[in-house]
């Protein structure tokens, strides 16, 4: 049986571990600034002195061709549709060396499942990324995307993160997520990609090759309360095995132009919903805010339910854009709005090591007071240097054998 609100109240306070049901009962019952004052006090307690870090890197999604349909994304294009991109390795390094001028240090490259690119490419692709920025970091490949190269490759899971890791594969991000729960994944037709067990196999194996990952979480769609706390149960446990996670990023669904529908999860659910990951995922060092979906406001109201981290300023954004979600913030706007929080901004990498101050009180770095896109003009299709790949959908092939790739 749970305890009463003021008891778990009490209990966390002096450091104690949520059980499920008294997890269920705060999260459901306990006053708002509540939640959002013991979400803050577990922040202070690991990470003493104020200061809250971000990431310089950048987004990119290498392709938006996809065979999974989840209901939720507005961002996929079926195999052979007509608004169907796969980047060229130069479009990916001219990325790359835009973001280093911005002082950045790592992509975070995620994409379709697409069918027409093989392990191959991405092996190809990380290598000559390290020949030329061997300094520049790879948080690349959701769960997912590496189940689905082990389908595409006939390779084990462990034996395509080994492949990964030694063509340059630096960690891997947590996206694909969604809620680790089967029968929600069912509802969100993302159970075919990946089922829970599946997500969580693939990150155990990613800390077993000795990878650092994140885990994140999709509320908001067709899960209830319970399951959304089965979901950070899953996580912690997963953690307290192998310890491999840094972080943890909760949005609310972006219903816009999605399949699924329906209207977005508000603002108060949010600070919610981050309190009590804080409170559950204990072993977890780092909580970031997610103002890419709740804005700057509610980002930096963040810092006081529980965040750390202002996750990563924004470059480039495709995904979230594409289900009407559009905030912009550089460097200086990051900043700005964690000193005017009464933090203390620091540059940090994808391991959490703090790597400085602020870039642009170093030297002089452009703003970006708009988002780039995966092409800046817009066009579709795949480049030349697909060919050298093996296709496997018959529009790809038809592509690739004819002369109209770029
Ligand atoms: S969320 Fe990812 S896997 Fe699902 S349809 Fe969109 S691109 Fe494909």
């Amino acid at each position: 049986m749970a305890m009463a609100v003021s008891e778990i109240a009490a209990h966390v306070a002096a450091g104690g571990r949520l059980s499920f049901a008294d997890a269920l009962e705060f999260y459901t019952s306990a006053p708002t600034e509540l939640l959002g004052r013991l979400g803050d006090a577990a922040r202070e307690r690991r990470h003493p002195g104020g200061v809250v870090t971000y990431i310089i890197d950048r987004n990119v999604n290498y392709t938006n061709v996809c065979v999974a349909r989840c209901k939720f994304c507005a961002f996929y294009r079926p195999v052979g549709s007509a608004e169907g991109y796969t980047l060229g390795f130069d479009e990916i390094f001219a990325k790359i060396e835009e973001t280093i001028r911005l002082g950045g240090v790592q992509l975070l490259l995620q994409g379709g499942h697409n069918p027409d690119v093989p392990l191959r490419w991405y092996e190809d692709l990380f290598r000559q990324v390290k020949a030329r920025y061997p300094e520049f970091k790879l948080h690349a490949l959701s769960p997912p995307e590496v189940l689905h190269i082990s389908r595409l490759s006939q390779l084990s899971v462990p034996e395509v993160i080994d492949r990964l890791i030694a063509a340059g594969l630096d960690s891997i991000p947590g996206g694909g997520a969604e809620i680790l729960v089967d029968r929600v994944r069912k509802i969100l037709n993302c159970y075919n990609k990946a089922t829970a067990d599946e997500w969580l196999d693939v990150m155990r194996q990613a800390h077993r090759a000795g990878l650092r990952t994140t885990a994140t979480m999709m509320y908001g769609t067709a899960e209830t309360v319970e399951e959304r706390l089965e979901h950070l149960f899953r996580l912690r446990e997963l953690q307290d095995e192998t310890g491999g996670f840094t972080a943890f990023i909760a949005w609310s669904f972006q219903p816009q132009h999605t399949e699924l529908g329906g209207i977005e999860a508000t603002g108060i659910e949010y600070l919610r919903t981050l309190a009590i990951s804080r409170l559950v995922l204990d072993n977890f060092d780092s909580l970031q805010a997610s103002w890419v979906t709740q804005g700057g406001k509610v980002g930096q109201l963040s810092l006081a339910y529980g965040a750390n981290d202002m996750g990563s300023v924004m470059i480039e954004e495709n995904v979230v854009r594409a289900a009407g979600a559009e905030y912009c913030m550089d460097e200086f706007e990051v900043v700005r709005n964690i000193e005017n929080a009464g933090f203390v901004p620091k540059r940090r990498n994808m391991h959490y090591d703090i790597l400085g101050d602020p870039i642009f009180r170093e030297r002089e770095v452009p703003r970006m007071l708009e988002l780039a896109v995966a092409r800046p003009d817009g066009s579709v299709g795949e480049t030349d240097d697909m060919r050298a790949y093996e296709a496997r959908s018959a529009a790809a092939k038809r592509a690739r054998s004819h002369d109209t790739a770029r």
